[in-house]
């Protein structure tokens, strides 16, 4: 067994610990970040990969990006394990991480695997019978050292034959983060702390719009998922749905999702959200999309006119007549209604 070990960093506080730990012990490491459009740190820069990046050069230490493609999205679909609280698989999330990173052991020649799992600090995937679940099925039985609870599990591998000295590896457990902050204060690790939260899988109203989209389109993609995260969602029935956007960027970013047979609906005399509609939508359905537009303008007008367009650019246009009062619509919103600008409820890690 070599001196060289793969890191699950994510670019959070614990998985730098950790993969300080080691290096201070005289391992190669060399990191594994994985990249997910659920991922919400930094979501209108660079994503938590930036993060993950800055640490690593902190560290000094080579990483690697991995991005969690369709096969893990039918995975989040059908875990075998099951959801958390929302559409959060954790359990079968850290096996398909553990696995991807099995994969590449031989090609970096590491003999085993780092993470900065903190016994019972996360409810679903960090208990004890948990993580014995996620290393036996991730195949790495033995080879998944924890440094920062390295104390509270039996020996791995790397610590019985010598390559890790156990008695320098810490036996943290629960769910406070004292002990970390004081540990990277020692270590002079800079934390990164993630802003927004961090997995949007645990979010409430992405995991309705995510059981949404399984249920309603079964040949989604990726482009497809990204919307999930844009503007305010609608199911009119079971081949229509319909997103408008918030403020004018949503409005652009929508439109980039727009696919063949999908409409795109916009105010033509009035300043108010735009939409797209997954079908064209018939008479009755689009004057309630008017309706719609209509109720989150801020101008007041006795005639509202709208535009209705293809792909292909074909254009015509509707009108409503003044603003209706009723919110009736909102029994239609996918998920629960959120507050405008309420933040995202998200764990991170
Ligand atoms: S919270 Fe973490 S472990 Fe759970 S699904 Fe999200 S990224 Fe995976």
């Amino acid at each position: 067994m070599n001196k060289k070990a793969i890191a699950l960093l994510s670019g959070g506080l614990d998985s730098s610990l950790a993969v300080k730990l080691m290096i201070d012990q005289g391992i190669e490491v060399v990191a594994i970040n994985f990249t997910s459009p659920f991922c919400n740190c930094t979501p209108k820069s660079a994503g938590c990969k930036h993060q993950a990046r800055l640490i690593a050069e902190q560290l000094g230490v080579e990483i690697h990006m991995l991005p969690k493609g369709m096969d893990y999205l039918a995975m989040v679909k059908n875990p075998p394990h099951g959801h958390g609280r929302g559409s959060n698989p954790c359990i079968d999330c850290r096996i398909y991480m553990l696995r991807k990173v099995k994969e590449q052991m031989a090609s970096i020649g590491a003999s085993f695997v780092i993470t900065g799992e903190v016994l019972g600090q996360r409810p679903m995937s960090q208990h004890k019978k948990a993580i014995q679940i996620i290393e036996k099925e991730s195949g790495l039985e033995g080879l998944i050292l924890r440094p920062l609870s390295a104390g509270l599990f039996p020996p791995t591998v790397p610590e019985q034959k010598g390559v890790v000295d156990r008695k320098e590896l810490l036996s943290l457990s629960g769910r406070t983060r004292r002990p970390q902050i004081d540990l990277a204060d020692k270590l002079g690790i800079k934390d990164y702390p993630c802003p927004a939260g961090g997995c949007l899988l645990t979010d409430p109203i992405i995991a309705a719009r995510l059981r949404d989209l399984f249920n309603f389109m079964p040949d989604f993609d990726m482009s497809d998922i990204h919307l999930l995260k844009i503007g305010r969602h609608f199911r009119l029935s079971p081949d229509l749905k319909i997103v408008l956007g918030r403020d004018r960027a949503e409005n652009e970013r929508i439109k980039i999702h727009m696919k063949q047979g999908a409409v795109f609906i916009e105010p033509v005399n009035f300043r108010g959200p735009s939409v797209i509609a997954s079908r064209f939508p018939g008479e009755e359905k689009e004057r309630m999309i008017g309706e719609m537009i209509v109720h989150y303008s801020k101008d007041m007008f006795d005639e509202y006119i709208l535009s209705i367009q293809t792909v292909y650019e074909e254009i015509s246009t509707f009108s409503v007549q003044g603003k209706a009062d009723s919110e009736a619509f909102l029994s239609f919103q996918i998920g629960p209604v959120r507050q405008e600008h309420q933040l995202l409820d998200t764990h991170s890690h």
